[in-house]
C-alpha cells in the first residue's frame, strides 16, 4: 500500500505527463484572484519612477548636516507634485512620504528628528546619504518581467499586476471538476431524508474544496449503487477536466465505482493508501481524464481531497503542485493511535505566546462532520507512530480555508 507521500508523486507524476497548454481567457484584474497566470507581465517603467521619499520630513543634502546644525525651510513638496528645482547649498525642504525628492537632496531626515522654527530647521542628528530614499528604478527596472505563467494570482500579484497597469490578465481556464456523489441512501440537500438516508453534504463540500482550489465545480448529482445509474453519470464526468466521486469505494457488496471505471476503460494506479481516515481512495485514468474514487465518509471525502485531488488540480491550472501547508506544532495532549496508517485526526492548533500548541479533538470517526467543523487543522501522525507523549514535536495539515 502506498504511503500519502508516494500517493502523492503518484498523481503528480501521471497528471504532470498529461499536462497539455491550458486554454486561456482574459480576466479582469479585480476578478482574477486565485486564476494561474498565463503570460509575462513587464512593467511600463522604472520603479519607482523618481526618488521617492519614505517618511515625512526634510530633503537635505547630508554632508551639511550634524547634530544641532540649523538650515532655513524654502518650500514643501507634497506626494503628487511636480518637482523641477534642485536644492539650493544651505537650505532644506519639507518633504511628504511618496513624493520626489527634488535633485541635489541626498537624504530625508524625519521630521521626529527636527525642531521648526518659522523658517527654520533645527536638526537633532546627523543624516546619512540615501536614507529614507528609495532611488528610481531600485524596486523594477522598465520592461522587467514581475509576474510570470503559472504563478497563481493572490492580492500581491494582482496589486503588482495593477501597479504597471495590467488591467486585463491572460489566465488558464480553471479546470472543470465533475463531482459526482454515489449512494443509495443519499438524497438531495434540499429533500427531508427517510430516518435511514442522509442528505447529499459530500456534494457540498467537494464544491467548496474544487472552488477553494482554483477550480470550477460542475455538479452530477449523486448515481444509485447500480451499474446502469453510474455508468451514465460516469459518462458526463469524463467530459469534464477531472472526475471526482464519493462513495462506493471499500469492501461492500454495493460498491461498483472502481468495477465501473474499469469497464469503461479505466487504468488505476492506486485504490489504497495507508492513511486514516481516507484508506481506500482510488486514482487512475480514464479516457484520458484523471479519476479519484474518494471514500463516501464526510471526513475521508475531505480528507483525501485535500491530498490527492488538489495537488492535480494546480498540475491542470496550468501551476505547480503546491505543497501540503504542514506545520510542526507541540502536542497538547498524550495521544495513543494503531501504527501502521499514518492518521489525520481533526484538531484544533492554538498559538501560546506564538508558538503553536495542537489538540485532538474528541470524534466519532470519519462520518463525524461536526467534529470537523470544530477544528482548523488535521494533526498527522506518521505512520511509524503509537504513542506521542504531551510535548513532543507533530506535524498538522492547516484547514487554510478557516485558518
Ligand atoms: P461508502 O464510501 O459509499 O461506503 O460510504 C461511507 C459512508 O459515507 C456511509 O455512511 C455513507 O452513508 C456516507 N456517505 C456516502 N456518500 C455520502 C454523501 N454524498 N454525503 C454524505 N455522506 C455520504
Ligand atoms: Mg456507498
Amino acid at each position: 500500500m502506498l504511503t500519502y507521500e508516494q500517493a502523492r508523486q503518484t498523481i503528480i507524476d501521471h497528471v504532470g505527463k498529461k499536462k497539455e497548454p491550458r486554454a486561456t481567457l482574459r480576466v479582469s484584474v479585480w476578478n482574477a484572484l486565485g486564476f494561474v497566470l498565463a503570460e509575462e507581465i513587464k512593467t511600463d517603467r522604472e520603479y519607482p519612477s523618481f526618488d521617492r521619499s519614505t517618511r515625512d520630513g526634510y530633503a537635505v543634502k547630508s554632508a551639511e548636516i550634524c547634530a544641532g546644525k540649523n538650515l532655513r525651510c524654502v518650500g514643501e513638496i507634497k506626494a503628487g507634485d511636480t518637482v523641477r528645482e534642485a536644492l539650493a547649498p544651505g537650505t532644506c525642504v519639507q518633504i511628504m512620504t511618496g513624493a520626489a525628492v527634488p535633485a541635489g537632496a541626498d537624504a530625508i531626515v524625519m521630521i521626529e528628528y527636527t525642531q521648526r522654527d518659522c523658517d527654520g530647521v533645527k536638526f537633532e542628528r546627523a543624516a546619512r546619504a540615501g536614507q529614507n530614499i528609495v532611488p528610481r528604478g531600485s524596486e523594477a527596472r522598465a520592461g522587467q518581467t514581475i509576474l510570470t505563467p503559472g504563478m497563481r494570482l493572490g492580492y500581491a500579484e494582482l496589486a503588482l499586476a495593477a501597479q504597471v497597469g495590467a488591467v486585463e490578465l491572460k489566465c488558464a481556464k480553471k479546470p472543470r471538476v465533475a463531482i459526482l456523489s454515489t449512494g443509495d441512501e443519499v438524497v438531495l440537500i434540499d429533500e427531508t431524508p427517510g430516518e435511514f438516508q442522509i442528505r447529499n453534504s459530500n456534494s457540498v463540500s467537494l464544491a467548496a474544496q474544487v472552488r477553494i482550489a482554483g477550480g470550477e465545480a460542475v455538479i452530477l448529482g449523486n448515481a444509485a449503487d447500480e451499474m446502469r445509474d453510474l455508468r451514465a453519470k460516469i459518462k458526463l464526468g469524463l467530459q469534464e477536466d477531472v472526475l471526482v466521486l464519493s462513495g462506493g469505494v471499500s469492501m461492500g457488496k454495493y460498491d461498483l465505482v472502481e468495477t465501473a471505471l474499469k469497464e469503461m476503460g479505466a487504468e488505476f494506479h492506486f485504490d489504497a493508501v495507508a492513511i486514516r481516515p481516507g484508506k481506500p481512495a482510488v486514482f487512475g485514468m480514464c479516457r484520458g481524464v484523471p479519476v479519484f474514487g474518494l471514500p463516501g465518509n464526510p471526513v475521508s471525502t475531505m480528507v483525501t481531497f485535500e491530498l490527492f485531488v488538489l495537488p492535480a488540480l494546480d498540475l491542470l491550472s496550468g501551476a505547480e503542485a503546491r505543497p501540503l501547508p504542514l506545520l510542526e506544532a507541540r502536542l497538547g495532549e498524550a495521544m495513543q493511535e494503531k501504527p501502521g496508517l499514518a492518521h489525520f485526526l481533526p484538531a484544533r492548533v492554538e498559538w501560546h505566546g506564538g508558538a503553536p500548541v495542537v489538540k485532538a479533538l474528541k470524534w466519532q470517526g470519519s462520518g463525524d462532520v461536526a467534529a470537523l467543523a470544530q477544528a482548523n487543522c488535521f494533526l498527522v501522525i506518521g505512520a511509524e507512530r503509537e504513542k506521542i507523549e504531551a510535548g513532543e514535536n507533530v506535524l498538522v495539515l492547516l484547514r487554510k480555508d478557516v485558518i
